[in-house]
């Protein structure tokens, strides 16, 4: 299932911006760069992290698939 417009709106979005309605926490993930908040979205399953690319880099709103060591 392809992402939802809500979480086409989501993605690439800055740490700050916050998470749509639809958007479940699912806890924390570890990823190369450090922990990532892991969402998952009730509409078209997709999950989403509020992670950064690397150690020094600002949190982003990113498809999970991007995120290197997850999925
Ligand atoms: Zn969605």
């Amino acid at each position: 299932m392809s992402l939802c417009a809500l979480c086409m709106a989501q993605i690439d979005r800055p740490g700050h911006f916050p998470p749509h309605a639809r958007l479940a926490r699912r806890g924390q993930v570890l990823t190369a760069a450090g922990y990532a908040f892991a969402y998952q979205c009730e509409d078209c399953s997709h999950a989403i992290l509020l992670a950064a690319a690397h150690e020094d880099a600002p949190d982003r709103w990113v498809l999970a698939d991007d995120i290197p060591g997850t999925g």
